[in-house]
């Protein structure tokens, strides 16, 4: 199963994404999370994208592009599962450009769930955003903490990170930026058929759950 995870920065994609590997086994392709890395390691990717990412603008489509295909090609056909775009495509060019690249390889989407938001909500949902800086688990300040104060859940670490582009300024441009050129790509994908969309303003178990009912039982 290939699933698109679309929905403005913060609408609880990389959360519901971190459901869907444990509970299926799915593999999640971020491009967020590539360009962040490509940033750690001072890669020609990282060091063109630094720029745009803390000024919350788009990287250009052929990085991204490119970024996605190295991935497909890394994990193959199958590989867990099925994979869920998370990030991706956010421009008509990276979703003709993913159509493509599945088609190559013998692989076709299932479903975009679009995670519907208020767009008011999600600055206070991005700026209270942290994750662990071990493992990538994601939390809240107030709708997530971990369950023992200052220890992750899942691998115990006592240091987490906050991304440099959670702040109130960046949060707006990126808004822009999805409702100009990334939710204009839902009526491509409606024209087949494939968007379900999901309340995502409800509390994240229920986001979980409204996820489940909609892809069926796993396995
Ligand atoms: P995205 O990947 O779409 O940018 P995240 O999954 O990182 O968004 O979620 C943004 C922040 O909001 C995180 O701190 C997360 O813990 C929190 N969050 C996610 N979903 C919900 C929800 N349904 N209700 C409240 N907070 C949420
Ligand atoms: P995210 O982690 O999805 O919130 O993305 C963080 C930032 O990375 C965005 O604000 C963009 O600058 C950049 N980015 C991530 N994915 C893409 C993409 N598919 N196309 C263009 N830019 C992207």
């Amino acid at each position: 199963m290939n699933i698109i995870l679309l929905g403005p920065p913060g609408a609880g994609k990389g959360t519901q994404a971190q459901h869907l590997i444990a509970a299926r086994g799915l593999v999640q392709l971020s491009t967020g999370d590539m360009l962040r890395e490509a940033i750690r390691s001072a890669s020609p990717v990282g060091l063109r994208a630094k720029a745009l990412m803390e000024a919350g603008a788009l990287v250009p489509d052929e990085v991204v592009n490119e970024l996605i295909a190295a991935r497909l090609d890394a994990a193959p056909a199958g590989a867990g599962g099925g994979f869920i775009f998370d990030g991706y495509p956010r421009t008509e060019a990276q979703a003709v450009s993913l159509d493509a690249l599945l088609a190559e390889r013998g692989m076709k989407l299932d479903h975009v769930v679009e995670l519907l938001v208020d767009e008011e909500a999600l600055v206070d949902r991005i700026t209270g955003r942290f994750s662990c800086a071990m493992c990538g688990e994601g939390y809240h300040d107030r709708y997530k903490l971990p369950k023992v104060a200052g220890r992750c859940d899942v691998c115990a670490s006592a240091e987490f990170k906050r991304r440099p582009d959670d702040n109130e300024a960046t949060v707006r441009t990126r808004m822009a930026e999805y409702r100009a050129k990334t939710a204009p790509i839902l009526p491509y994908y409606e024209a087949r058929g494939l968007v379900r969309r999901v309340d995502g303003m409800a509390p994240i178990a229920e986001v979980q759950r409204a996820l489940d009912a909609l892809l069926g039982e796993a396995g």
